[in-house]
């Protein structure tokens, strides 16, 4: 078994050409993940002269380690959501997830990407009676105010596609997409690179100094040199480098959650057919949560919490047993298959689970998509770019407000007591 991601093990190469770090740029992105990358791309379409620098392999973070879901809807319950906000904020915010999934289509389209991206739908499968209740609910406003395709499927229908006995129905929500991530993330690079853009790996940027009190210039620090940029978008996901200084806002903000994921070898396409026929993106509803979904060489890439832990090889391969138990339970006919590949990676969690993105002190930044970001940071990518082009509209979280979280300060002290809440909520509820 392999403890890194199926993803990046099965992508084509990527190697750019090492080239020196210049000493000016219009924009210098932080983070090398699908928000930079996006960002470089549409930056480099209109011209600037953008440089990427990524602390370690490009997308070998959240972008490059994720399930390979690209689901439109929020990661929230949008029912909750519209009690506390309204039905106008909330559609607005359910809607740019669709506009999401769409961006990521549209620069398939455009850059030539080959990632099989299909559009298949996304299946909330539901874990106890309860939550079915619970979905079917919000079904009536779901389909009156954001999403009139969304369809309830009652426990034999959902049977009749993902065999197993476990769910009491789900919820279909039929504009969600999935991709492989690994070939979809090299696709992005290049894409910026041909359009101007350039990439440096390994390139931490360590210390960001403001040049002027008011403006949106920076001096940027690396151990290879310093840029000075125009402007800087911080995109670094929840991964932890540079100085507290330059990084205390997000540090405050973003709470890291490790998530895990095992994928088996091919089950050959008959085998797998049989477990999931609709070959859709898959997530349970109980609170530690499992999603999976079907890749193009019909392996079954399945994740999830397991333990609220931080991702490292041994972390990883620790939560992968518990991974591989729910995996035999939910479907018991595939005890026997070998298991490929299992990894971590960090989720930039939210204290209310919705993405932000803005100017912090002359920075731009975007962040914070809570496990739901495939489609969302690459969505951001484009429209931070408006965003730094002047078309501050172009913001779709742009009034939201983002207190630090109390007694945060960077690693996740609290962690495990959360763990232990979920876990009891699990077995109560
Ligand atoms: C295990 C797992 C499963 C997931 N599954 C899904 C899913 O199925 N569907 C979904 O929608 N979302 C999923 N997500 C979330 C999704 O992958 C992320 O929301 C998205 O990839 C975030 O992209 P990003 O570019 O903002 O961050 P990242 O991909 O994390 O990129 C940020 C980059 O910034 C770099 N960086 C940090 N600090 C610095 C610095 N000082 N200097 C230079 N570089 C720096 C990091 O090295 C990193 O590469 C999952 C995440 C994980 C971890």
């Amino acid at each position: 078994m392999k403890l890194h991601s199926y993803w990046t093990d099965s992508a084509p190469l990527f190697a750019p050409a090492q080239e020196a770090l210049p000493a000016r740029a219009d924009v210098v992105i932080v983070g090398g993940g699908f928000t930079g990358l996006s960002a470089a791309l549409a930056l480099a379409k209109r011209g600037a002269k953008v440089v990427v620098l990524e602390a370690g392999a490009v997308a070998g973070e959240a972008s490059g380690r994720n399930g390979g879901h690209v689901n439109n809807g929020l990661a929230v319950d949008y029912a909750l959501l519209a009690e506390r906000v309204g039905s106008e904020k909330a559609g607005d915010w359910y809607r740019a997830y669709d506009a999401a999934v769409n961006t990521v289509a549209q620069v398939i389209r455009e850059e030539n990407i080959d990632c099989y991206f299909e559009r298949n739908g996304k299946l909330k499968l539901a874990s106890r009676p309860a939550h079915y209740d619970t979905l079917a609910r919000g079904l009536d406003r779901l389909r009156r105010e954001v999403d009139a395709d969304v369809e309830l499927l009652n426990a034999s229908q959902v049977r009749q596609e993902v065999d197993s006995d476990k769910f009491y129905g789900g919820l279909l929500q039929k504009r969600s997409g999935q991709m492989h991530m690994g070939c979809f993330a090299v696709g992005l690079a290049q894409a910026a690179i041909k359009h101007g853009a350039q990439i440096h790996a390994q390139t931490p940027a360590m210390k960001l100094e403001r040049i002027t009190s008011t403006g949106h210039a920076h001096r940027v620090h690396t151990a290879r040199g310093v840029i000075e940029a125009a402007q800087v978008l911080v995109a670094t996901g929840a991964t932890l480098h540079g100085n507290y200084g330059s990084y205390g806002f997000w540090r405050r903000r973003i709470v890291p959650i490790g998530s895990f994921i095992i994928t088996t070898e091919s089950l050959g396409r008959e085998r797998a057919l049989k477990v999931l026929s609709g070959r859709r993106t898959y997530t349970t509803t109980a609170n530690i949560h499992n999603y999976f979904r079907l890749t193009h060489d019909d392996r079954l890439v399945f994740g999830g919490r397991a333990r609220f832990a931080m991702s490292s090889p041994q972390s990883d391969a620790k939560s992968g047993l518990i991974l591989q138990q729910a995996l035999a339970q939910m479907f018991p006919q595939l005890g026997d298959v070998r298991i490929d590949y299992c990894w971590g990676g960090l989720v930039d969690m939210t204290q209310d689970r919705l993405p932000h993105a803005g100017q912090h002190n002359g920075l731009y930044y975007s962040m914070g998509y809570s496990g739901h970001g495939t489609q969302m940071s690459v969505h951001m990518g484009q429209c931070m770019a408006r965003v730094m082009g002047g078309e501050l509209s172009a913001n779709p979280w742009r009034d939201l407000r983002w207190p630090a979280i109390p007694g945060h300060f960077g690693p996740p002290w609290f962690l495990p007591a959360i763990g232990l809440y979920y876990r009891l909520k699990d077995k109560l509820l």
